[in-house]
C-alpha cells in the first residue's frame, strides 16, 4: 500500500536546526534529509559516509558548483528586480555587478565557466526571454515572491526507537504561473546540447518527486510540475531551452515510497555504522572523487582523508 502524502506536516524553516547527530542511540544518522544526501547514499554508502557524514571533499574549486551557484544566483536577482518593477536594464546591470563579484574567487579551471561566459550567458537569457517570457513569477497570497524558496516537512516515518519523525528539506528555485497551471523550475546548466538526452536526466527524477511534494504540504499549492530552465554553455555560445515534467498525485505517493524506503536502508547503515562500497558507481561521469582513497588499504584511509581532503559539510538545513 502507497504512503499518503503528510499533508499539513510542514515545518517553518528555521524552526529546525539539526542535520547529522547522534539520535536515538545511533551515531551519525542524518535526520533532515534532501536529494542531495539521498542520492550521494544510492550511489555509494561509502561515499555518502565520506562526503556527507564526515564532510570530505576533493580540494580545489569544481567550475560545475562554482558556476552553477552564481549563475543560479544572478539569474534569481534578476528575476526578483523584474517582479518588483525595476526596467530590464536596471535588473540586467544588477544582476552583471553580482557576476563580478561572485567570480572573485574564481570558478576553476574550465574555458566554458568563466567570469565572460557568466555575463553573457544572463544577459542573452534577458534578451531570448524579453518581453515575451510565458514564465510568470508566482506571488503566493501573503505578498511572498515565489523565488528561492527553502521547505522542510516531516515524513511519515520515525527513527526506530523514537517518536522523532525524519524531516525532509530542499531548495526550489522558483514558483511559476504557466498556461494555467504552477510549476516549480529549477534551473540546470550544461556544456552539453539541451537535447532529449539532457531532459531525460529529469524525467524521473527523485528531485523533482520532492519539489512536487513539497508544493502540495509547504506552500498549500498544487504543482502541476516542474519546468526544466535549461542553459547551454560554451566558450563563445549560451543557449536556452525548457521542458515540462509532469507529476500526478500517483507519481507522489510512489515518491513518498521510494523516499521512506531508502531512509529506512540509511538508518540501516548507520545503526551498524557499516558503508559498503558500491563498487559499480566508482567511474561514473568524471570518476569518484574518493578512488585515491578506497583503493588504499583500510588501515591508511583516514590517514589520506585527513591529509588529501577538506572538510566542507553539506548541510541540507541551511537557509538560503
Ligand atoms: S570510490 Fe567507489 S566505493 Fe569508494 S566511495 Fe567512491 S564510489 Fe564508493
Amino acid at each position: 500500500m502507497s504512503a499518503e502524502v503528510p499533508a499539513g506536516d510542514k515545518i517553518e524553516v528555521g524552526q529546525f536546526h539539526s542535520s547529522i547527530a547522534a539520535h536515538g542511540g545511533k551515531p551519525s544518522l542524518q535526520i533532515a534529509l534532501d536529494n542531495t544526501s539521498l542520492s550521494v547514499y544510492k550511489e555509494c554508502p561509502r561515499k555518502y559516509y565520506y562526503k556527507i557524514v564526515c564532510g570530505y571533499r576533493a580540494p580545489g574549486i569544481r567550475p560545475p558548483l562554482a558556476w552553477g551557484g552564481a549563475y543560479h544566483s544572478v539569474v534569481e536577482l534578476y528575476d526578483l528586480l523584474i517582479v518588483k518593477g525595476e526596467d530590464e536594464q536596471t535588473a540586467l546591470r544588477a544582476a552583471i555587478r553580482l557576476a563580478f563579484s561572485l567570480a572573485e574567487k574564481g570558478f576553476g579551471d574550465d574555458t566554458a565557466r568563466t567570469l565572460t561566459t557568466l555575463v553573457r550567458t544572463i544577459v542573452w537569457y534577458a534578451a531570448n526571454y524579453r518581453a515575451r517570457d510565458p514564465l510568470k513569477t508566482h506571488i503566493f497570497g501573503n505578498g511572498k515572491v515565489g523565488l528561492e524558496l527553502s521547505f522542510r516537512f516531516y515524513l511519515p516515518q520515525t527513527i526506530s526507537g523514537t517518536n522523532d519523525k525524519y524531516v525532509y528539506c530542499g531548495h526550489i528555485d522558483k514558483i511559476s504561473d504557466y498556461a494555467g497551471g504552477t510549476y516549480a523550475v529549477e534551473r540546470k546548466h550544461s556544456k552539453g546540447a539541451l537535447n532529449d538526452e539532457f531532459y531525460a536526466r529529469y524525467a524521473f527524477s527523485a528531485q523533482i518527486g520532492g519539489y512536487a511534494t513539497a508544493g502540495k504540504i509547504c506552500f498549500d499549492t498544487e504543482l502541476s510540475g516542474v519546468i526544466i530552465d535549461g542553459a547551454q554553455v560554451l566558450v563563445n555560445s549560451s543557449r536556452f531551452g525548457r521542458r515540462v515534467v509532469h507529476r500526478v498525485n500517483s507519481h507522489l505517493e510512489e515518491w513518498l515510497d521510494d523516499t521512506l524506503l531508502w531512509v529506512k536502508l540509511l538508518e540501516g547503515s548507520a545503526v551498524a555504522n557499516y558503508w559498503q562500497h558500491n563498487t559499480e558507481s566508482c567511474n561514473k561521469f568524471s570518476g569518484c572523487e574518493f578512488r585515491e582513497v578506497c583503493s588504499k588499504p583500510p588501515g591508511i584511509r583516514e590517514a589520506i582523508l585527513r591529509q588529501v581532503y577538506v572538510v566542507e559539510r553539506w548541510n541540507p538545513i541551511e537557509d538560503r
